[in-house]
């Protein structure tokens, strides 16, 4: 209780699908937040990430199939490469 989840990068993307659908805590949000205001790049890959699912959502009018999105965040997780010590 009480005891605030760190955010990095790593696990900002790994919460970002669901932060995106909106199906996560106040708290986390929150936290996630904070991080996105404060780190470019993950606004920037969640920008772009959140564009890529609004326009699957807009033709689909439907939820991204869940091994789209995993794909998708497979394929920025790449992006961030070799883990940072
Ligand atoms: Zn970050």
């Amino acid at each position: 209780m009480g005891v605030k989840k760190k955010i990095t990068c790593k696990s900002f993307l790994d919460d970002m699908s669901n932060y995106i659908d909106g199906d996560i805590p106040q708290e986390l949000r929150a936290s996630l937040e904070a991080h996105l205001a404060k780190c470019p790049e993950c606004w920037v890959l969640f920008d772009e990430t959140k564009q890529t699912v609004e326009i699957f959502q807009s033709y689909n009018c439907h939820p991204l199939p869940v091994d789209v999105k995993d794909r998708l965040l497979g394929a920025l997780q790449n992006q961030w490469g070799e883990p940072k010590k």
